[in-house]
């Protein structure tokens, strides 16, 4: 049997993970039977993208609306009527929790009945196959998978099937989703299904979609991985026009839209997770006036999604005047005012800026300035005792890239002189041997013709000439251990693979001590063989 959670596990992000634990905690304290459901479901099984999370619980999930926003969640909309509650989790993880019901049409076109019902019911209520399964994430039978219209049969078949045969008559925004996945997945509609289709689009159906059905579908178009394609597709069928009456594909930012795409895809290889929501709903709609697009605006039941939507224009603009300014005046300073920026708005950027500077430090951000991060110098850092165990390591180093991104320490004796004040100092000496009966005679025999005990300084630690000053110990009298920190692994010290060498001996360590401990132990044996 196929074990769904360690899909689950390995195929949702570490955020997505983190949203999945939190919600079944806060449901499991509350008492509440709790799944994982439809696209999210789909995705993990068949491998695409999963964009969002949609849970259904057994109950009322606005009761446990407090706890998920003690536990970190953010409320961000709520559709009374079906009693789902819209979220965004840590790490900008888009979520909902629905409650598990039943929808009851008592005329086609008209608004159902609902009533609350288990999750088995629940999912005879869905649009397709593939969207109507559940994950049980329940103790006892968390991982289990009610699948009762086979949906992964369908998934395997790469099929789009409606679960009866009044499917787009009772609900016609089936019809627009059908498009929309078919176009996304480039899955075909089962054969039966597409009869159907086409006879609820030949019968006009459509025409009794509900507001908020139109709504769910506008916003759901702002999180496809390719909107052009689904608007294209959305426009041959004739539903994009449903959603709005005068949207057209030639109202789209084709050119803006796919380098946004692109420009995407860079910052997720660069470890970002841009959300490019708003900015895709702004592309979508780019030659609509604003009167329609606030008509689409108020549709949409994510408040938080037309929000950053109808901001994201001013807040680009807030973020290239300050990229123009003092705070902005040296590559450094650049590069920490985009880290702390919003990825979304520098993503937004990067395709929008008209100003040459701004464009080009955007740019810079994320290509040529990522380089100088090879240029850290490592070796001579190692070099200094300047390694990972520090704790103020990551500062140094941080430190470094902002100095390399300014043009600074380039030659080997600038970076010294800023590194030099950071090295830890050298290691305490070994504590002195216990003089016993034969150590001093032992000590001096097994003292090292060539680490005379002198005390004079070295070439190297008298600081002949600058370099010599900088140069670091390189020859400290014992091998240094720096404890690891749990989990790093420590890089061996390059002084524990040196032979004691007299000439970079520090003067004040006196030579042979590490010598003189074995004495006792020399002493014993040779007692022993006598
Ligand atoms: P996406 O990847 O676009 O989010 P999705 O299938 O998750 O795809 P949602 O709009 O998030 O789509 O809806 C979540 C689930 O709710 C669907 O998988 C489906 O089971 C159910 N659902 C949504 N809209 C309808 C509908 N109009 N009729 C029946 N079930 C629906
Ligand atoms: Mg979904």
């Amino acid at each position: 049997m196929a074990d769904y959670i360690y899909t689950m596990e390995i195929r949702l992000t570490p955020d997505q993970l983190k949203g999945v634990n939190l919600v079944q905690d806060v449901a499991r304290a509350a008492g509440m039977t709790l799944y994982l459901t439809g696209g999210a479901i789909r995705d993990i099984i068949s491998g695409f993208t999963i964009r969002d999370l949609d849970f259904t619980v057994q109950g009322n999930p606005l009761k446990l609306q407090k706890e998920l926003e003690r536990a970190g969640a953010q409320a961000v909309g709520l559709d009374e009527d079906v009693r789902t509650l819209f979220l965004v989790l840590p790490g900008n993880v888009r979520a909902e929790i629905g409650m598990a019901h039943t929808e009851h049409y008592e005329k086609a076109g008209k608004p159902p009945l609902i009533a609350p019902a288990s999750i088995q019911e629940d999912l005879r209520r869905r649009d397709f196959t593939v969207n109507a399964m559940a994950l049980s994430l329940n103790e006892g039978s968390r991982g289990l998978l009610l699948d009762p219209f086979n949906g992964v049969a369908d998934i395997e078949a790469k099929l789009i099937r409606i679960l009866h045969n009044y499917s787009f008559v009772e609900d016609p925004s089936r019809l627009i989703r059908a498009t929309r996945f078919a176009a996304r997945f480039h899955w075909p509609l089962e054969e039966r299904t597409q009869q159907r289709y086409d006879s609820a689009k030949e019968n006009n159906y459509i025409d009794h979609i509900s507001r908020s059905a139109v709504g769910h579908e506008i916003a759901q178009m702002a999180h496809e991985d390719d909107p052009l394609n689904v608007v294209r597709a959305l426009e041959k069928e004739g539903w994009l026009k449903v959603l709005h009456s005068h949207w057209t594909a030639a109202k789209v930012d084709t050119n803006g839209l796919s380098q946004l795409m692109k420009t995407r895809q860079q910052m997720v290889d660069l470890g970002y997770a841009p959300d490019p929501s708003p900015a895709v709903m702004y592309f979508l709609t780019a030659h609509l006036p604003e009167k329609d697009i606030s008509d689409l605006r108020r549709q949409m039941p994510r408040k938080d999604l037309v929000e950053a939507w109808r901001d994201i224009e001013v807040r680009a603009k807030e973020l290239a005047k300050r990229l123009t300014g003092k705070e902005a005046a040296t590559p450094s300073r650049t590069w920490q005012l985009l880290s702390s920026a919003r990825p979304e708005l520098i993503l937004f950027l990067a395709v929008t800026a008209r100003q040459q500077a701004v464009a080009l430090k955007v740019k810079n951000f994320l290509t040529k300035w990522r380089q100088v991060q090879q240029r850290i110098p490592l070796p001579e850092m190692t070099e200094l005792l300047i390694t990972p165990q520090l704790p103020e390591y990551p500062k140094i180093a941080r430190d470094v890239f902002m100095l390399l991104l300014d043009g600074k320490l380039r030659s080997h004796t600038e970076t010294f002189k800023f590194l030099k004040p950071f090295a830890p100092p050298p290691p305490p000496p070994p504590p002195p041997p216990k003089r016993g009966r034969g150590t001093k005679s032992a000590a001096a025999s097994m003292a090292s013709p060539s680490a005379p005990a002198t005390g004079k300084k070295t070439d190297a630690a008298k600081g002949k000439g600058k370099a010599a000053a900088l140069a670091p110990t390189v020859a400290p009298p014992a091998p240094v251990k720096i404890a690891p920190k749990p989990g790093v692994k420590a890089k061996p010290a390059k002084v524990e693979h040196k032979p004691a060498k007299p000439v970079t001996r520090p003067a004040n360590k006196p030579a042979g001590k590490h010598h003189a401990r074995k004495t006792p132990a020399k002493k014993g044996k040779s007692k022993k063989k006598r």
